[in-house]
């Protein structure tokens, strides 16, 4: 009777790590990822008209809502549907990325009808693998790690007004490093997209899992295969400034049912919550 109480109680504790620590709504920023702990049997988690799956990171399981850039602050509800269905608030807090003014030569900004045509529809091919949500529970053993290190040269969510024309926000992050260095997959998963575009250049998906997607841009060469499966810190491919890019760097996206997020963000908060539950060793890899 008692051991069995106790491993009630353990059981309880694997899904509900942080109960009767928040008060309030839970607090977050566009572009950023909350995660929520998950109860049994809950399998869907729905916030801003996207659904999010529910991840073992670890030894928890939590719901990763990602508060897509555009969001107006304000408190809305996280729908999370079960046996017992139940809502959270969630206040989103405004947050200001930089804004750039690049001025690049014309032919790198205005395209020609075909290659405008080329454009759109590699665009629409990778948004759609990016934008697939996730079925079932699955399992992070630790938490992401970044696929090489290298200075930020452009930050997630930075406003580009190209020669003078504002664009879409910066959907990942930019970091600069040689080309030919190694880039390793920031979670085990596998290989949904490799191609070569033209703004892109050459690039490829990863799928983890729960609808989550990491998406690698500007290679020089990519080392796996369509299918493949690949292990955390793998070597998948090597950077370059393949595709539109004024120098070589990697450009790293995060997406989570079709929401970009900051990566780096994602990849800290993954850490520390794995890092809380190995006992306080957030930088162990
Ligand atoms: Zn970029």
């Amino acid at each position: 009777m008692f051991r069995a109480a106790v491993f009630l109680l353990l059981l309880a504790s694997l899904f509900f790590p942080l109960r009767g620590l928040s008060q309030g709504p839970l607090v977050g920023h566009p572009g950023e990822v909350l995660f929520i702990p998950a109860a049994p049997g809950e399998l869907r988690a729905r916030f801003l008209g996207h659904a999010f799956s529910p991840v073992l990171l670890g030894s928890r399981a939590y719901f990763p809502i990602a508060i897509p850039l555009k969001t107006s602050p304000g408190i809305f509800r996280v729908e999370i549907e079960g046996s017992a269905p139940r809502r959270v608030s969630l206040e989103v807090r405004p947050k200001r990325y930089p804004t750039e003014h690049l001025k690049l030569p014309p032919k790198m900004v205005t395209f020609p009808p075909e290659i405008l045509a080329r454009i759109r529809r590699e665009v629409k091919l990778i948004r759609g693998v990016l934008s697939r949500t996730g079925e079932g529970l699955c399992r992070w053993e630790k938490g992401f790690i970044l696929p090489v290190k290298g200075r930020v040269s452009s930050p997630f969510g930075l406003r580009r007004v190209l020669n003078g024309e504002p664009r879409s926000p910066h959907g990942g992050v930019d970091l600069a490093v040689p080309s030919g260095t190694p880039v390793r997959a920031a979670q085990e998963g596998r290989v949904v997209l490799v191609g070569e575009f033209y703004l892109p250049g050459k690039a490829l998906v990863l799928d983890h899992g729960c609808g989550v997607y990491t998406y690698y841009a500007h290679l020089s060469r990519i080392l796996v295969r369509k299918g493949q499966r690949v292990r955390r810190g793998e070597v998948i491919a090597l950077s370059g400034a393949s595709g539109r890019a004024t120098g070589p760097h990697l450009h790293f996206g995060l997406y989570l049912s079709g929401v970009k997020v900051d990566p780096l963000f994602f990849i800290r908060k993954t850490r520390m919550i794995y890092g809380a539950q190995a006992g306080g060793t957030s930088q162990a890899s």
